[in-house]
């Protein structure tokens, strides 16, 4: 089993939450007693699980991670964020006063003058 996955996408978050809207709309049809809004629910429903295994399948890597990136993004998680949240307790991250990107310093090192990497605009913060 293990080599099947070899070079396969795996799960991420976007097949999880896929497979969880799927869930949950079969749990919402199996309620449902017309039978028309019943198809109605469960044949989206089947069609979110197929995308989430197809996903999880796809030894397309580099394109199953970009949707990813992008259903991060459009949930308000993107890498950039995850990234910042990941090292929030050693660094800090403070916006150029100029070009407005972030610039990311060590914490605890007192008042300290800071070099933007993308513009060179220096500015003094206390980390
Ligand atoms: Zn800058």
């Amino acid at each position: 089993m293990a080599g099947f996955y070899n070079g396969r996408n795996g799960s991420d978050q976007l097949s999880v939450f896929l497979i969880a809207a799927a869930v949950i709309l079969v749990v919402a049809a199996s309620v449902i007693e017309t039978e028309l809004i019943r198809m109605a629910v469960a044949v989206p429903a089947l069609a979110l699980a197929a995308w989430a295994v197809f996903r999880m399948m796809s030894k397309n890597i580099g394109r199953r991670r970009n949707e990813n990136d992008t259903f991060l993004s459009l949930i308000g998680q993107s890498p950039e964020k995850r990234a910042r949240r990941a090292d929030r307790k050693t660094h800090r991250y403070f916006r150029c006063p100029k070009c407005k990107e972030y610039c990311r310093v060590p914490r605890n090192k007192g008042k300290i003058r800071i070099t933007c990497p993308h513009c060179g605009e220096q500015f003094i913060k206390r980390t």
